[in-house]
């Protein structure tokens, strides 16, 4: 009987591609997913390591399934991702039924690091690795819309993240492989791709060759001149920009490019120069609202969204002050918020101006109070608007209705049938609207 696998993703995007490589890996070597854990005899976790509480989540499901390795000694356990990165053989001592622990750079190379496991290793594989180009056939959750990597690592040294010493040091696709990719999905009849980089303006740095005017040959704005024209591919995205690297050139080139869709993600952290500068983040607050004036100048209506973190070590009432008056300036569509949590081997986690738990946590409940007002504010302007919808789904709480986004990547919800819509571009009248979602009527073209 095939041997039966199950994923489980904690964190980012890039790790929800990682995992969906993996997936890819396994069913590849004959493993068959299951939905329910306790039926697979392959349990592999894909963890994150960003802040604390989501290393917690992962040693209390580690802890079920090491009891039931206990009573069945050919469950195999796998722990990948940033958390066993920053763990390594330490996961090891603490949950000693572990058979393989796997950084993210080995993501496509699960296949031979099982291999070791089945002849009777506990493998750890955290040694920093040149990832090899990826020829997997990723197990994608969509069959619509897909995640490509364009550039794996972050080279910044933001003193609040762990992200470079779980990742490592930034390596770029060649556009070719990401072309290639590209291509093959068109083919597939997915109809939407987001580019991923944990900075992806950092995208071709470390490719050979620059121009004449010493420019680098390879940037991310070329590259999304290069996989524009790819046929069957109707919509682009990309995530997690850097406002250090942000550049006009990029905006026109998004503005210029029907298939850029009028969404940026843009994290600032904090509206402090100050505090900018202990995170070295390498902006000021006045630079990151000229690059969203910049993006309204050339898309008025484009969605904006970020990350923020308050109660940074050291962070005063005035400083955090600055954030909420930088958030109430500029008014996002979706801001990603969260109290600061010290990470191992970060150089903040050892400073001695640490905030308690009580500030971060009030501060947090003042931003996200801000966050929703703002929301429900921006939403109103789709009020019976005419949107472009990708249809991406069955609504799973209401069957007779569909889902999808805008360009702007609203969430939005109307009534249709999902075997007939799958994969459709359709033209919604937008007649409610939420803080972070919408809902409306389609609007059946007519035909002349
Ligand atoms: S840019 Fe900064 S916050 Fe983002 S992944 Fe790199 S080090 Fe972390």
């Amino acid at each position: 009987m095939s041997r039966r696998y199950h994923v489980t993703t904690f964190g980012c995007q890039m790790n929800k591609a990682d995992s969906e490589r993996m997936a890819g890996i396994l069913d590849g070597m004959g493993y068959t997913f299951v939905e329910e854990p306790n039926e697979a005899d392959l349990i592999l976790y894909n963890t994150c390591t960003i802040r604390e509480n989501a290393e917690h989540k992962v040693y209390s499901y580690l802890g079920k399934q090491a009891k039931r390795k206990q009573q069945n000694p050919n469950l195999t356990l796998v722990v990948a991702g940033c958390m066993a990165q920053q763990e390594g053989e330490q996961l090891l001592r603490r949950v000693p039924e572990l058979d393989l622990v796997m950084g993210p750079q080995y993501a496509n190379q699960l296949d031979s690091l099982l291999e070791q496991v089945f002849q009777g290793n506990q493998v750890v594989a955290t040694e920093p690795v040149h990832i090899l180009e990826d020829i997997t056939k990723p197990r994608r959750d969509s069959t619509v819309t897909a995640w490509v990597n364009v550039i794996y690592g972050c080279n910044e040294r933001c003193t609040y993240c762990v992200v470079p010493g779980v990742r490592g040091t930034e390596q770029s696709r060649t556009p070719e492989a990401i072309v290639a990719e590209m291509t093959a999905l068109g083919q597939q009849g997915f109809k939407e791709v987001t580019l991923l980089g944990q900075n992806i303006d950092a995208y071709g740095r470390d490719l050979p060759g620059s121009t004449s005017d010493g420019r680098h040959l390879h940037t991310f704005t070329d590259l999304l001149h290069q996989v524009h024209d790819i046929e069957g591919i109707d919509r682009i995205r990309f995530a997690t920009s850097h406002p250090r690297y942000f550049t006009e050139r990029l905006i026109k080139t998004c503005a210029e490019l029907p298939k850029v869709c009028e969404h940026f993600h843009i994290p600032f952290q904090s509206g402090d120069n100050e505090l900018l500068k202990a995170m070295s983040r390498g902006y000021t607050h006045e630079k990151y609202r000229r690059i969203i004036e910049t993006i309204r100048g050339y898309m008025p209506d484009a969605s904006i969204s970020a990350d923020a973190i308050v109660g940074f070590p050291g962070e005063t009432e005035e400083q955090f002050e600055n954030t909420m008056i930088l958030v109430q300036d500029i008014g996002f569509d979706m801001l990603n918020t969260a109290a600061y949590s010290p990470r191992p081997g970060t150089p903040a986690a050892l400073w001695d101006n640490q905030l308690s738990e009580e500030v971060k946590a009030d501060r947090l409940q003042r931003l996200n109070h801000l966050v929703a007002q703002q929301a429900e504010a921006r939403s109103q302007r789709y009020a019976g608007r005419l949107e472009e919808v990708l249809v991406e789904a069955q609504n799973a709480k209401d069957p007779t209705q569909v889902m999808g986004r805008t360009r702007g990547n609203r969430l939005t919800f109307f009534t249709g049938n999902i075997d007939e819509l799958l994969g459709q571009t359709v033209t919604v009248r937008i007649s409610q609207v939420r803080p972070f979602s919408l809902s409306g009527e389609i609007v059946v073209p007519v035909l002349v």
